[in-house]
């Protein structure tokens, strides 16, 4: 049990996975089940926006999107994107125009949020800024934070016959949505990554939380994106609080999305261990995020693995199958850290 009181607690998100697992921290939080967690604590999550993307001339953040809809009870339970009870009426008259792309779901009620969205970045707001006049609608229960204000986008370069090098590049949602990750990426390039700066209030909510968690979700285009943009990485290498994390990969693969053609992309084995040791440890790696990991029990032969590399880790349960079972298991990665970094 730790001894600490835990109040803030801050979450380096992706899209779906992030917002299942929020879902589970909320419900342990309010259920009172997580060890030294106040009831009362609050929850900032710094989303990735490198997944963001401009289309017919509207400004759409799919990860900021998924955590604000899930948590805000207006996500569409089936697809995990999206709203609920949508329609694609717009989306047709478009595809009747011929206008492309067609590939990219956009339905009538999510282009709502785009509207209001796109019309305030045209007024000059920062994406924080209307972030935040978002959530006044939705209500997450978390202070939602994008990681910047400044635009970056995720580009995945994969084998093209049609061009003269062989090569063409996609952007991150091109290759997810049309492509359907089928083909390998062979690089992913995060355009604008390294001119970004956090948002504001990012880098004070890592270093003023009293715990901050890597959820299970993509680590090299959610959370890596995440720590990739200039200062954030330091931040969570500095703060006080204990970092945690809980492994995408479950029994050598990802339990749904596209982890895995993402780790092999920059060349890390899809592994539940490797990838505790790719974040690695804050005390023994001179650029580790992590004071502990989790894996799932699958993976329990990673453990002694990821220790060796000096990063406490334990393996328990992690498929999100009800917020239940995921409170549980951030109860583990509390438990995991609750001392502190090690
Ligand atoms: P995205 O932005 O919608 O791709 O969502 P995230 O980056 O937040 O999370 C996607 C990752 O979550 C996937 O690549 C999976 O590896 C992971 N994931 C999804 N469901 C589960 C689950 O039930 N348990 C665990 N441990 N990981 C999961
Ligand atoms: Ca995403």
């Amino acid at each position: 049990m730790s001894e600490r009181s835990i109040s803030r607690v801050t979450v380096l998100s992706g899209g779906m996975g992030g917002a299942r697992f929020l879902q589970g921290l909320l419900h342990g939080i309010a259920a009172g089940t997580l060890p030294g967690v106040a009831a009362d604590a609050e929850v900032t999550v710094v989303a990735n926006t490198a997944d963001d993307l401009w289309m017919h001339g509207l400004k759409i953040c799919p990860d900021l999107d998924t955590v604000m809809y899930t948590l805000g009870d207006g996500i569409d339970l089936d697809r995990g994107w999206g709203r609920r009870d949508e329609s694609w009426r717009v989306k047709d008259e478009l595809a009747a125009y011929g206008v492309e792309p067609t590939w990219f779901g956009l339905g009538d009620r999510d282009i709502a949020t785009h509207l209001v969205r796109t019309q305030m970045l045209d007024a000059g707001y920062p994406l924080s800024e209307v972030t935040r006049a978002l959530c006044n609608r939705w209500q997450p229960g978390v202070r939602l934070l994008p990681m910047t204000d400044d635009r970056v986008e995720t580009h995945v370069a994969v084998a093209d016959d049609t061009t003269p090098s062989g090569r063409g590049v996609v952007h991150f949602q091109e290759y997810w949505v049309r492509l359907r990750a089928e083909v390998p990426a062979e690089t992913v390039v995060v355009v604008g990554l390294d001119d970004s700066s956090p948002a504001p209030g990012v880098v004070e909510a890592i270093t003023d939380a009293d715990l901050v968690v890597l959820p299970p979700s993509n680590p090299v285009v959610s959370v890596g994106t995440i720590l990739g943009v200039p200062g954030i990485r330091e931040a969570v290498r500095a703060t006080s609080a204990p970092v945690v994390g809980l492994s995408p990969i479950i029994g050598g693969n990802h339990v749904r999305g596209m982890a895995h053609q993402m780790l092999t992309s920059i060349g890390v084995e899809v592994g539940a261990g490797a990838v505790g040791l790719h974040y690695g440890s804050r005390t023994a790696s001179e650029t580790g995020v992590l004071d502990g990991w989790l894996v799932d029990e699958q993976d329990a032969d990673q453990v002694a693995r990821v220790q060796a590399g000096g990063l406490p880790c334990a393996a328990v349960p992690l498929l999100m199958t009800d917020v239940g079972a995921t409170a549980a298991m951030v109860a583990a990665a509390v438990e995991l850290v609750g001392r502190g970094p090690a």
